[in-house]
């Protein structure tokens, strides 16, 4: 089972190599997470940076924590 995000506007998806609670975490402390970012180098996990480029790029748009086999 693969966990993603999928913006409901673009009709992309993006399946970042972690769990479902930690792609809904992410989504909830977005705001937190860009900040710390800002000041880590290049230090964060991969899904972490990967899932917070995706919602940058999608940012106002409709965003949703998908599940696919
Ligand atoms: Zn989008």
């Amino acid at each position: 089972m693969q966990n993603g995000y999928k913006c409901e506007d673009c009709e992309v998806a993006i399946w970042p190599a972690t769990t479902r609670s930690e792609l809904s975490w992410l989504k909830d402390r977005v705001h937190v997470v860009r900040e710390v970012a800002k000041h880590s180098h290049g230090g964060l996990d991969m899904w972490i940076a990967e899932g917070l480029e995706f919602l940058n790029e999608h940012q106002g748009h409709s965003i949703i924590t998908v599940t696919k086999r």
